[in-house]
């Protein structure tokens, strides 16, 4: 993937309907939300899923996967049929978005659950998650899923104040199951989030689609299991308080011989201060702009 790699624009109406999403010019900068406000909350879900709320806005990442992938971090029973069923801290979601359609990240039945249950929130995937959604029954409007590909580039515009989502193509790191995969950028209550689910590309690549400022990224634990990615990621989001995901809950062999996954961020800590991790499911932080 290269500098051509394609960015959608694409602009929700918080305050709620999804007749908010129309069609309009072509753009390649995230105008910011009119709605500034002075932090940000995040929810942690499990593995790569997240709830980033400002005020009353709230956007669902990599949030709604079902039953998930067994080896990997899941919600529990309740929080998944409160999140399925868009209830209370995840109802009233302008957006969910899912990365790409690997079960540890997107289920279609999960999503379609949430689109059904509130009718105000959109969905907006790559290609084949949005196909998948779309071919259910009893079916959502089609105007409430967005498909995205690294060839897209439309813009779509709402009124703000908003959320603000600006589509990467990133593709996936290595894997047996190959997946199209795509990162968010997302401008909500004045704060720039970045969350890039399961891609590996190269940091300077990351830095330079991402400029000129990211608040807050999420971002897989595995640029951080050697010193040279770790420096990359932290040289390429200057000013980024960055929350690493997608940890698994059994330590690999390599994470081991470092002395456990505790020792390692411990001193991943120590040299980057605005590098943390999530603890345990529902764990909410709140997130102010660095000084
Ligand atoms: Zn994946």
């Amino acid at each position: 993937m290269t500098m051509q790699t394609a960015i959608l624009l694409i602009k929700i109406v918080a305050s709620g309907a999804p007749q908010g999403l129309a069609s309009a010019a072509r753009d390649a900068e995230a105008p910011r939300t009119a709605a500034s406000a002075d932090s940000l909350s995040i929810v942690f879900l499990a593995n790569a899923g997240v709830l980033i709320e400002a005020g009353a806005r709230k956007v669902l990442v990599d949030a709604l996967y079902g039953e998930g992938l067994n080896y990997l971090r899941m919600v529990t029973p309740s929080v998944r049929e409160r999140l399925e069923k868009a209830l209370p801290p995840f109802d009233g979601a302008a957006l969910i978005l899912a990365t790409h359609t690997h079960r540890d990240h997107f289920n279609a039945e999960a999503v379609a659950g949430y689109l059904r249950a509130s009718p105000t929130t959109s969905f907006i995937s790559t290609p084949e998650a949005a196909e998948a959604v779309s071919a259910l029954q009893p079916p959502i409007a089609a105007g409430r899923i967005h498909a995205s590909a690294p060839a897209d580039s439309n813009y779509l515009a709402g009124s703000a104040p908003g959320v603000t989502v600006r589509v990467l193509g990133l593709p996936h790191g290595p894997t047996s199951v190959p997946a199209r995969n795509v990162g968010f950028l997302i401008a909500i209550g004045g704060f720039t989030v970045l969350h890039i689910g399961d891609t590996r590309v190269d940091a300077a690549l990351l830095g330079r689609l991402t400029a000129p400022a990211v608040d807050l990224a999420f971002i897989p634990y595995w640029y951080f299991l050697d010193p040279a990615g770790e420096e990359a990621v932290v040289r390429a989001l200057p000013g980024a308080q960055i929350v690493l995901m997608h940890v698994p809950p059994t330590e690999s062999d390599y994470v081991k011989s470092r002395g456990g996954w505790h020792t390692l961020l411990s001193g991943i800590r120590t040299r980057h201060p605005n590098v943390t991790d999530f603890g345990a499911e529902l764990e909410r932080r709140t997130v102010r702009k660095s000084p």
